[in-house]
């Protein structure tokens, strides 16, 4: 079956219509060449375009985007930058591969950080910490591993009770917490549209400029969108899933569909009660809601899941509703301003598609959920690998992609591990 190229939603990204209006950087028109091709304006693509920059400023680098920064996936997350591993990587028994990995994060968060402030790009970047909670026994249960990890590891935490959690973010709902402070929270929106706006001179970004083809042309790669072509030596897909559709590996990788809300600012009673700080929770429960507060006093929940497409965001607009009602029972009934999907590259172990995957065409793809920090970190390897520098293991790091089976089988197995798992942990969704 062939792949789709590129994503498409069916309704806008909240975070970026708050954004005041920016002029799109021009569609791909007609023939031309560069050094290197970039797929995808996201944390990778960028990452690895400054990487290259910094290491042949001369080069021609072209990024080629299917939407307009801010609509597309990397505006639609959550605005969560770990500073240490994600809860699912999280092993304690392999302490010494997650303290790397931790390092990492620091790192690349300061990094971010240290971008973010010398661009002066306004995104809301503020270390509020996170919170991780549960509610029954299941969510219980990850949440305590989490909590060895965080204990095996030497990081910093405190345990909350149902109350203490409450004190803090306002619902009753959990039962138990953890609360980690390193964690930024960010505009994700205006985090991409800045890094877009504050490319290098040598960095040419076309918006509305999706890659449809990249075929050899002697040494060389062409690249074809709906408008033009360019041909170049060496080609970056950062594309996240849909790299597949390019000459990824879609044996190893899956689009996941997750999907977000955002209420109106709350009156100012419940603003004081809820949202009087700005703070995020991560659930405990891998199919759990993810909720976080916003500069301007919202609530923000995400939650489900759906394999390769998109589901019908009026039905998810009504199970949003349902979990943020059940965790905020006084502000029933509650009332959204936007709901949105988008997209995450999946792997079936968590490790990256990250490489050489034919002579001068890379890849790197595939992070899970928690790609502003991670996405950022192997984009700039990419990078790094194609220019021939140095680069960490990132297999013996990260681990490589495994194997999954093809579809139907693979649907299937998506759906029935989520439903099976949804059910035992009903009470976290
Ligand atoms: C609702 C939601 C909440 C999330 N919350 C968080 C969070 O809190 N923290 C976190 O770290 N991660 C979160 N994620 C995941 C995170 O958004 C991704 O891991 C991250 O964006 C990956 O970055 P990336 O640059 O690799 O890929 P992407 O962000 O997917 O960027 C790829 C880019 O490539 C473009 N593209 C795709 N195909 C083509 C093509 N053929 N031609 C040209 N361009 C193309 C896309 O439009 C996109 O702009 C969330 C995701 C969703 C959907």
């Amino acid at each position: 079956m062939s792949q789709t190229t590129h994503p498409s939603h069916q309704r806008p990204c909240g975070w970026n219509s708050w954004l005041p209006e920016r002029q799109a950087r021009p569609i791909l028109h007609g023939q031309c060449e560069a050094d290197v091709v970039i797929i995808g304006a996201g944390y990778t693509g960028f990452a690895a375009a400054n990487a290259w920059q910094q290491a042949r400023p001369e080069d021609r680098i072209k990024i080629l985007e299917a939407d307009r920064v801010g609509e597309g996936s990397p505006g639609r997350n959550s605005g969560f930058m770990l500073e240490i591993a994600l809860a699912n990587d999280a092993r304690p028994q392999e302490l010494e591969r997650m303290e790397k990995l931790n390092a990492l994060s620091r790192q690349t968060m300061a990094l971010l950080r240290e971008r973010v402030e010398q661009l002066g790009i306004n995104c809301q970047l503020e270390r509020s910490g996170t919170y991780r909670a549960a509610r029954s026994a299941i969510g219980q249960r990850a949440l305590s591993q989490y909590e060895d990890f965080l204990k095996a590891a030497g990081l910093p935490y405190q345990t909350l009770n149902g109350s203490q959690l409450s004190e803090r973010i306002g619902t009753r709902y959990y039962t138990q917490g953890v609360f980690s402070p390193d964690c930024y929270l960010v505009q994700p929106a205006a985090l991409i549209v800045g890094l877009a706006d504050s490319l290098g001179e040598g960095v040419e970004l076309h918006e509305h400029s999706p890659a449809t083809q990249i075929v050899p042309d002697g040494k060389r790669w062409r690249v074809n969108t709906p408008e033009g072509e360019v041909i170049a030596k060496q080609v970056i897909l950062a594309n996240n899933a849909f790299s597949r559709a390019l000459g990824a590996d879609n044996s190893r990788l899956s689009a996941i569909y997750t999907y977000a809300a955002i209420t109106r600012p709350l009156a100012p009673a419940d603003r004081q009660h809820i949202a009087a700080t700005t703070w995020g929770l991560l659930p405990a429960h891998r199919l759990g809601c993810t909720l976080r507060t916003t500069a301007d006093g919202r609530l923000m929940i995400r939650s489900r899941y759906s394999y390769e497409h998109e589901a019908d965001n009026t039905r998810i607009e009504t199970q949003l509703k349902a979990s943020l009602e059940a965790r905020y029972p006084e502000l029933t009934p509650v009332r959204f301003d936007h709901v949105w999907g988008g997209t995450t590259g999946l792997t079936y172990n968590g490790a990256p598609l990250w490489g050489e995957i034919q002579p001068n065409l890379y890849v790197s793809a595939g992070c899970n959920g928690g790609g502003i920090v991670k996405g950022t970190y192997l984009g700039d390897a990419i990078a790094r690998y194609a220019l021939g520098q140095p680069v960490e293991d990132i297999a013996s790091l990260f681990g490589k992609a495994s194997w999954m089976p093809p579809d139907p089988v693979r649907r299937l197995g998506f759906y029935l591990a989520s439903e099976v798992e949804r059910r035992k942990a009903k009470q976290e969704t």
